[in-house]
């Protein structure tokens, strides 16, 4: 039953939309019930998201998004960027915390984290971002 794909991408926004879709495509034969597939949608998006606002702040760089399903249950979503890093990823992942000024409410990973049964975050100063999430 494993399988996975891996889309790789520059970092534009209008690119968010084909990876929460197509991240959606490829769970879609583990026949998650709806809900599940929208807590996926909904917190690739976020992460992509992040890695589109935050990673490359002044620039476009590159991001991946790799999905797999270890079993027949699990899926696993990694995100990574190789972008200006996370220099405290623990103060990061507090609600309401966020660096992205008014038009930003810092619940990215509060919601990642509620919507996904687990979540890591691997983070370089420097160097980039690694988000793991699984459900
Ligand atoms: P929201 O997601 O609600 O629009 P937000 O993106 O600021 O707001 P989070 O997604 O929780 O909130 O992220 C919190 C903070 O972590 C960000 O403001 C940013 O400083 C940092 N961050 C998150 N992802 C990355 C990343 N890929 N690269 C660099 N910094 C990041
Ligand atoms: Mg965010």
């Amino acid at each position: 039953t494993e399988n996975e794909v891996t889309l790789q991408f520059p970092s534009q926004s209008s690119n968010e939309g084909f990876i929460r879709s197509a991240v959606a495509c490829f769970a879609a034969q583990m026949d998650p019930t709806l809900n599940e597939l929208e807590d996926i949608k909904t917190a690739v998006s976020e992460a992509a998201t992040n890695a589109i606002v935050h990673a490359y702040p002044d620039r476009i760089g590159k991001v991946t998004v790799k999905v797999r399903i270890c079993t027949e249950q699990v899926l696993e979503i990694t995100v990574r960027d190789y972008g200006r890093g996370i220099p405290d990823v623990e103060k990061a992942r507090q609600p309401m915390f966020t660096t992205g000024g008014e038009e930003r409410s810092g619940m990215g990973f509060t919601i990642m984290e509620s919507f996904m049964d687990s979540l890591k975050v691997r983070s370089v100063a420097g160097r980039g971002t690694t988000v793991v999430m699984k459900k």
